[in-house]
């Protein structure tokens, strides 16, 4: 699969009354063309904030984007973009599926129309065609009666009819990648499962790229074929799924998969982790999973750890691989 999107080096920070919080500090990842990729962490990691200055939303002020960050799409840093150019690429070229659908749709405006003005920003259409437009893409995400459907409120559906629309408003203009930020947290493990379903469909009919950002190990076994591993504004662990749920390097990895049953496994104790992340207002010299980690070293609470390398792709960020550490080769 060839390469859509390469992030390189984004540190994204806000400055807040407490100092300034490094929300993410120096990630670097790529999303290949039709495949999708998961960014995977803990609340409050960074993946989200990545999200969003993917989608140029990051607020300034009180938001920063360090320098030296760069987001290349189509051979262009999207960072540089005008206000004009972030709003052709929004929607036509990317769109966001975000976690709370309620709150993310207009109450006092029907769903059809909801859908229709998206049709109508990116495509040169009248509001007739748009609606129509509208009624099939509602369609699409498997909602019967599109019609009648159109005419009604966000109210008048349930939670996981809302994200449906949600993914319908987020398709309309037919964007080559798609960011599903947590699109299944609000919702009970059945309808996650058949949100999911439908996620996977509409991706390989339409050949989109999807960044699934989620806090749950769980959902992407089912669905990604590259995993980022946030921390702290890092990235630990990067690889494909085989690598990260078969041959996980980091300690943090290891210990996510424990946190979350596996069909694979038979039957296993789970284990939450311990403690909570690092503050990062001042964060942390050395290994920022360092107060957590059962593998500490003493070197791990003071010097960052470099990547080490274990194949194509999968990389993982701790001493515990350095030729001379105790596990090193494992
Ligand atoms: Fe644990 Fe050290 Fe590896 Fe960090 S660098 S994950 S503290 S062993």
């Amino acid at each position: 699969m060839s390469e859509l999107l390469r992030v390189e080096n984004l540190r994204v920070s806000y400055h807040t009354y407490a100092g300034e919080a490094q929300a993410v500090r120096g990630v670097s990842f790529t999303a290949d063309e039709g495949g999708t990729l998961a960014v995977v962490g803990e609340s409050g990691c960074g993946k989200s904030v990545t999200a969003r200055a993917i989608m140029g939303l990051i607020p300034v002020p009180p938001g920063e984007i360090k320098e030296d960050s760069h987001i290349w799409y189509e051979g262009k840093d999207i960072l540089t973009f005008s206000k004009k150019e972030w709003q052709a690429f929004r929607g036509a070229e990317c769109s966001i599926i975000f976690q709370d659908a309620l709150a993310s749709l207009n109450p006092t405006m029907k769903i059809g129309k909801q859908i229709a003005e998206t049709v109508l920003l990116h495509h040169e259409t009248d509001k007739m065609q748009a609606w129509r437009e509208a009624e099939g893409m509602l369609g699409k995400v498997g909602i019967s009666d599109p019609e009648k459907r159109m005419h009604q409120y966000p109210h008048e559906f349930s939670g996981g009819m809302r994200q449906r629309v949600m993914i319908a408003i987020a398709l309309a203009c037919g964007p080559r990648i798609v960011i599903a930020d947590e699109p299944t947290t609000a919702l009970d493990v059945t309808i996650q499962a058949d949100i999911i379903e439908l996620l996977k469909k509409l991706q390989s009919e339409r050949h989109m790229t999807v960044i699934l950002i989620t806090h749950d190990l769980g959902i992407v076994a089912d669905m990604a074929d590259k995993i980022v591993v946030m921390y702290a504004g890092e990235v630990m662990e990067e690889g494909t799924d085989t690598d990260l749920f078969y041959h996980a390097k980091h300690p943090y990895t290891e210990a996510l998969l424990k946190a979350v049953p596996r069909l694979d496994m038979g039957v296993q104790e789970l284990a939450p982790i311990e403690g909570t992340p690092p503050d990062i207002v001042h964060p942390p010299e050395g290994c920022p999973f360092y107060e957590r980690c059962s593998h500490a070293m003493r070197l791990c609470g003071y010097r960052r750890p470099p990547a080490y390398e274990f194949g194509e792709g999968h990389r993982a960020r701790c001493w515990l691989y350095h030729p001379l550490a105790e596990r090193g080769g494992e």
